[in-house]
C-alpha cells in the first residue's frame, strides 16, 4: 500500500491519481530510458528542436537518434521556429484518449519557407471549439505533465515531465 500512497501523488491527472504505466501516453524522460532526452531539457529552457544528420543534413521530427534516410547517428540538435501558420485544422469533440480535455485539436502548421521544417501536425491547445482557421498564427507552448516514477539500476526516482503544443497568438 506504501507504494499506491506514492503514485497517489503523481499519477495522471486523466486517471484520478491512479497511476497505470500502460495507460500514460506521455514519454519517458530521462537519460536512462530516453536518448532524445535532450528534447525535453530544451523545451524547458523554451527552444523547440529537433535533430539534423550531419552526414546528408535531413532534418526529421520528431527528433531521433538515427538518421531516417542515410542511417548515420551523427546527428546534432538544431532550433525551429516557435511560430507557425495554420493550414488545416481538424476537432475532436467527443472520444479523445484519455488523458486529453475536449475539444481535441490538432493542426497542420506551415513553418514558412526556409525553416528547417517545413511543415508539422501537432496539438493545440488553450482554443476553444471553432476558434481556430486557416491563416491563423500560433505559438509554442510548453506545459509540465504528470511526474513519472521510474526504477534505474541505482535507484528509484521521480522524473519531472514537460511536453509541447501551439496555441492561437493573441492579437
Ligand atoms: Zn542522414
Amino acid at each position: 500500500m506504501a507504494e499506491l500512497k506514492v503514485v497517489q501523488v503523481v499519477g495522471t491527472p486523466a486517471l484520478e491519481g491512479k497511476y497505470i504505466g500502460e495507460m500514460d501516453q506521455w514519454p519517458l524522460e530521462c537519460s536512462e530510458f530516453n536518448r532524445i532526452y535532450p528534447f525535453y531539457d530544451n523545451l524547458r529552457a523554451g527552444r523547440f528542436t529537433t535533430t539534423k544528420c550531419k552526414q546528408c543534413g535531413h532534418i526529421g521530427f520528431p527528433p531521433g537518434v538515427i538518421c531516417t534516410q542515410c542511417w548515420s547517428d551523427d546527428l546534432e540538435w538544431v532550433d525551429l521556429p516557435k511560430k507557425a501558420k495554420v493550414v488545416a485544422v481538424t476537432e475532436t469533440l467527443a472520444g479523445a484518449p484519455s488523458g486529453f480535455d475536449l475539444p481535441l485539436i490538432l493542426a497542420w502548421l506551415n513553418f514558412g519557407e526556409g525553416a528547417p521544417l517545413r511543415h508539422l501536425l501537432t496539438r493545440v491547445i488553450n482554443c476553444k471549439e471553432g476558434q481556430l482557421k486557416e491563416g491563423d498564427e500560433v505559438q509554442l507552448v510548453v506545459f509540465e505533465v504528470a511526474a513519472h516514477p521510474m526504477d534505474t539500476k541505482k535507484e528509484s526516482k521521480i522524473c519531472e515531465r514537460v511536453y509541447y503544443a501551439f496555441e492561437p497568438v493573441k492579437n
